[in-house]
């Protein structure tokens, strides 16, 4: 099974390293259920910001998992199996619930109506009911639609790209946008870029670090052309120093989110992070 997920013509072989690792998997699965069902998992709000006059536009919203020995586990270990195991379906929608309702109350603590963005996996996408999920989420929350913000990687092209432009269509003639991550990383083809129902490239950590380095700003510029050209809007991530901020800016990208502005917070942490922000700007 390993080796089918590794692709095609893989070979793996069973050792007990390997033994150990699906034990612990199992294992981390089992907690991973009694942790959701415990409420161990909370969210915490990355702000992004408006780099032509340093405004805060939204957030993006990363899960987190405190397990019962206080440990931080990190998404990187638990979404994946989170995915196969299914439970990313109901965690989903949870987490999408609990996102909007925090976005009404940080709104009304800025003053102004944040967009809310929130990471969708491959596999929520696939389910024939996920825009119906999101609506009623929508609803539920009392958010207008242009306030939420999907992100989702190229990897849910795998779920079929017409499945996905129908998933979408609906969702985005309501006015929720959808972002595309991680851009540039993946395997899909240009060509999926164009077919793919978006609004805003993300240009990946990877790329935005490369600006420090001239020959590194290559890639960074030419994803700005192409999503440029395609009408999308375009935000950066990872943006960790002020000169990475300076170089942003310099190749024609107007939104950003990092450790320069702020990590990602839970809600009281952010609401006192803004006023800290009004009372001493920059
Ligand atoms: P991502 O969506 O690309 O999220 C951005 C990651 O970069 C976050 O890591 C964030 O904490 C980190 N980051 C933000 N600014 C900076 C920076 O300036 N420098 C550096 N070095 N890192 C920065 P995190 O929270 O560990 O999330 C990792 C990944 O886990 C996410 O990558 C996303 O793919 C996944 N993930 C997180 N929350 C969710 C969720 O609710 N649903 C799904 N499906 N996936 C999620
Ligand atoms: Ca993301
Ligand atoms: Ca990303």
């Amino acid at each position: 099974k390993r080796a089918k997920d590794a692709g095609l013509a893989q070979t793996m072989v069973y050792t007990n390293d390997l033994a150990a690792d699906v034990r612990s998997r199992a294992r981390l699965l089992h907690s991973l259920r009694s942790g959701y069902e415990s409420g161990q998992f909370f969210l915490a709000y990355q702000p992004q910001i408006d780099l032509v006059d340093e405004r805060l536009i939204g957030a993006e919203a990363l899960l987190r998992w405190r397990a019962a020995d206080g440990t931080m586990i990190p998404p990187a270990s638990f979404i994946p199996i989170a995915e196969k195991s299914g439970l990313i379906v109901d965690m989903g929608r949870w987490l999408l619930r609990e996102a909007l309702l925090a976005r009404h109350r940080l709104s009304a603590a800025t003053g102004s109506e944040l967009r809310m963005a929130v990471n969708v996996s491959a596999v929520q996408v696939r389910r024939p009911d996920f825009s119906s999920m999101v609506i009623e989420v929508l609803r539920e929350t009392a958010t207008p639609a242009a306030a939420l913000e999907i992100e989702i990687t190229e990897s849910v092209a795998i779920a079929g790209i017409e499945a996905v432009i129908a998933q979408f269509a609906a969702l985005r003639q309501l006015g929720v946008t959808v972002a595309l991550d991680d851009f540039g990383t993946g395997y899909s083809s240009l060509s999926y870029l164009e077919r793919l129902p978006i609004d805003r490239l993300k240009i990946d950590r990877s790329f935005v670090l490369g600006l420090e380095f001239d020959q590194g700003q290559r890639i960074a510029r030419t994803i700005i052309v192409l999503g440029k050209e395609m009408g999308l809007k375009i935000i950066a991530e990872g943006v960790e120093s002020p000169a990475l901020r300076d170089r942003v800016v310099e190749i024609g990208c107007h939104e950003a989110q990092g450790y320069h502005f702020a990590r990602p917070m839970i809600e009281r942490e952010f609401i006192d992070w803004f006023q800290r922000r009004q009372v001493n700007p920059g």
